[in-house]
């Protein structure tokens, strides 16, 4: 997610900054929460406002709650992560709970292809997904996908190549090659291991199409949206997409290294290919209903940033200033800040995707949240 972060001029010394405060994070015990609330033996941490309707429901029915209540979610316990079948040979890899740096993986089986889509941030996590793969394919996999080039999404593909050919976009692979392993050092207490710089081989810009067998697999790259080289995978014949971290669900989308309005005339674009079934780059499953929750977000952000441009705030005073309201329930709300920064950015006339400076963004989204965001990868 940041790995951009360690390689513009000055980083390094941000992330030695931002280092100091990792050493003051509490330890996440095993298979705890992440939140303290009281019916949670005050091992959760209550962190909401309102959202009572959200907080009694299942909040992702295929879309038979209320915008708000699809967004939230609560107090999830750090569990174990599920394959998911979704349609005949393709599943879901689902790591709860979607957190920084935990984020979701899928495979898509043909009759002589296996396709990976991205792998996990930490050696062991990839391992897992590994193992987990070979329950459901017989075959190594010969083709892993990355959807961009965030370090929680490819840390891990030296565990599938060899002998996997490894796909993304062009400029995915120049940043991965760029931002190299710089994520770990934003997060030193998590237990890495092995993670190899393992960058992709084959490079498009626009559209590819894998042919599995019978199962015609779209790769493709609508422009700028969290980043600026995401690209999604669309199973037609199942209408299944994977949405990479264009779209979240029960998490807070983070757009700092892409474009608002790039999000925006994306999703509208995915919209039109009608998916029954989205796995989003975090959270769990969902189905059209994360389209309308994440734009409902995007837009939110840029009607305050809007508003806050006019009255001459900073970014931080308008994420101070600012009542989540719906959005609260939203894990890793902190984002609010690095939102703004790009929102702000946009306003002033910069291209989507076009680079800022995401240190001083980050640095003060720490300063805002009061100390690093967890990663409980
Ligand atoms: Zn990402
Ligand atoms: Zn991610």
């Amino acid at each position: 997610m940041l790995a951009l972060l360690v390689n513009v001029s000055g980083v390094p010394s941000a992330a030695d900054a931002l280092g100091t405060r990792v050493r003051r994070l509490p330890e996440m015990p095993a298979g705890g929460c992440r939140r303290r609330s009281p019916d949670c033996g005050g091992k959760c941490t209550s962190f909401r406002r309102g959202f009572a309707t959200g907080l009694e429901k299942p909040w992702n029915r295929g879309g038979q709650l209320n915008r708000a209540s699809s967004l939230a979610r609560n107090h999830v316990p750090v569990k174990t992560p599920r394959m998911q079948q979704l349609a005949p040979g393709i599943y879901a890899y689902v790591q709860p709970d979607g957190g920084w740096c935990i984020n979701n993986a899928g495979v898509v089986i043909g009759e002589d292809t296996t396709v990976v889509i991205d792998t996990a941030a930490t050696e062991r996590r990839a391992r897992l997904l590994r193992e987990e793969i070979a329950k459901v394919s017989l075959r190594t996999p010969n083709l892993l996908v990355n959807t961009h080039f965030h370090g929680d999404h490819h840390f891990g593909n030296a565990q599938f190549s060899p002998p996997a050919t490894i796909v993304a976009h062009e400029v995915a692979r120049t940043e991965i090659i760029e931002a190299g392993l710089g994520l770990r050092q934003l997060w030193p207490q998590v237990e890495w291991g092995e993670t190899p710089l393992t960058p992709p081989t084959l490079t498009f810009h626009d559209a590819i199409t894998i042919h599995a067998g019978q199962t015609r697999i779209e790769l493709m790259h609508l422009g700028p949206a969290h980043t600026t080289n995401d690209i999604f995978v669309w199973v037609p014949e199942s209408r299944v997409l994977f949405a990479g971290d264009v779209l979240w669900n029960g998490v807070t989308p983070f757009c700092l290294m892409g474009s608002i309005a790039g999000s925006l005339q994306v999703i509208e674009r995915l919209r039109e290919l009608d998916p029954v079934l989205i796995v989003p780059g975090h959270g769990d499953v969902g189905g059209p209903e994360l389209f309308d929750a994440n734009e409902a977000y995007l837009r939110w952000i840029q009607d305050i940033a809007r508003d806050g441009h006019a009255s001459g705030l900073s970014t931080l005073e308008v994420a101070s200033k600012t009542d989540l309201g719906e959005f609260a329930g939203l894990l890793d709300p902190e984002r609010l800040v690095g939102n703004l920064h790009r929102a702000y950015a946009e306003l002033a006339g910069l291209a989507p995707g076009a680079r800022i400076d995401v240190a001083a963004a980050f640095g003060e989204m720490v300063a805002h949240h009061g100390r690093l965001p967890d990663c409980h990868a």
